[in-house]
């Protein structure tokens, strides 16, 4: 198997990435949206699970995505020669020229941007059009796209136009808004002969009709489940970030002993429980509450007090547990979607954290 580690220096807590379960998802993206292209979302450090691994695993999209123009660079310079697409387009005339210079594609979500194309000179870019459908966060209004797509047209310095749109609700496909959305964008641009994008990961595993020209699968890729009430693994969809590290001691406490700070926690029986060497400083959520599950030896032991900078502890009743025994915090035996659902939080939100405390100074 291939993979790319990523260790936390001088601790215990370690991050590996699974080049090959980077791969399985994106084949499992074709399977979804077979005539479609894939525009392969990276941004933030590909959710935490670093750009230049991800990017040379999943090199067989036809695309990769990424915020803002200076990870675009990043991706250049390490010698990634596929299309480059970046979500929020530029904010200066810099970084336009930025974008013309490593031949990136920006996204025009704003008619100041394609003012600043309009008079732009020197220069040359490849655009996306992106249209707000009803999620009124990026993109042009509806009622100015002919105006704005007319002044692209006629800037001398923009080569091919294409347009995007983003969905609000795509994680609950029955929601009435995800329609309206794709009609609008499908509306608006029929006048044109030009590639057209709607689809996140969501879209693509339930909303069929939203897969157009170009599909950007982002959290999919990384193995996680898009919607509210699919399982990652019912998708077919394989972990890709393996969040592990030991456990550095174990105690047998007695009932009523509370644990951790602000001794939230009380044994109430006697009890054995172990230290694992992994918190919040390792990007483990301090949120996730006792009773969030990590896995040892086969088993779900949940956590019991609060989660510390570099530990937390567990119930190892029922257990048979050593020092220095493996301690999975997600991964392949413990989908990183239970951790997030115990923590309040979403999965794309822990893995960015966890995966960007491993890279100490990136
Ligand atoms: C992040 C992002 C995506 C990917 O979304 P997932 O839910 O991770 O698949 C697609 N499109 C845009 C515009 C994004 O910002």
């Amino acid at each position: 198997m291939k993979h790319g580690q990523l260790r936390h220096r001088e601790r215990t807590a370690s991050v590996q990435i699974d080049g090959d379960a980077l791969r399985h998802n994106l084949d499992k993206v074709r399977e979804y949206a077979p005539d479609s292209k894939v525009m392969a979302v990276i941004k933030a450090n590909a959710y935490g699970h670093n750009v230049l691994i991800a990017a040379e695993h999943l090199d067989q999209a036809d695309a990769f995505a990424v915020a803002m123009p200076a990870e675009a660079v990043t991706l250049r310079r390490a010698g990634i020669s596929r299309p480059l697409v970046v979500l929020q387009g530029f904010s200066s005339l810099t970084e336009l020229e930025l974008c013309a210079t490593h031949d990136l594609q920006p996204v025009v979500h704003h008619q100041w941007q394609a003012e600043l194309l309009h008079n732009a000179t020197r220069l040359s870019v490849d655009v996306w059009l992106k249209i707000d459908t009803g999620m009124h966060r990026l993109g042009v209004p509806l009622v100015d796209v002919d105006l704005i797509y007319r002044m692209l047209k006629s800037s001398a310095v923009v080569g091919s136009i294409r347009f995007m749109s983003h969905f609000a609700n795509a994680d609950d496909p029955s929601h009435q808004l995800n329609n309206n959305q794709l009609e609008s964008l499908i509306n608006v641009t029929s006048n044109y002969d030009a590639e057209r994008s709607m689809a996140n990961s969501a879209a693509i595993v339930s909303l069929a009709d939203s897969h157009l020209e170009w599909v950007r699968p982002g959290i999919m890729l990384y193995g996680t489940s898009p919607l509210l009430e699919r399982s990652a693994a019912d998708l077919g969809l394989k972990p890709v970030m393996q969040f592990e590290s030991q456990l550095i001691a174990l105690q047998q406490l007695r009932k009523g002993d509370a644990i951790g700070y602000g001794s939230t926690w009380q044994c109430p029986e006697d009890m054995p429980v172990g230290v694992v060497a992994a918190g919040y400083g390792d990007g483990y959520p301090r949120h996730a509450p006792s009773g969030t599950p990590v896995w040892i030896n086969g088993h779900q032991c949940p956590t019991v007090g609060r989660v510390s900078m570099d530990s937390v502890c567990v119930d190892l009743r029922g257990v048979d547990a050593r020092y220095g025994d493996r301690v999975v915090l997600w991964g392949r035996e413990l989908c990183v979607d239970t951790i997030a659902g115990h923590a309040g939080t979403i999965s794309y939100e822990i893995l960015c954290h966890a995966g960007n405390s491993a890279y100490p100074g990136q």
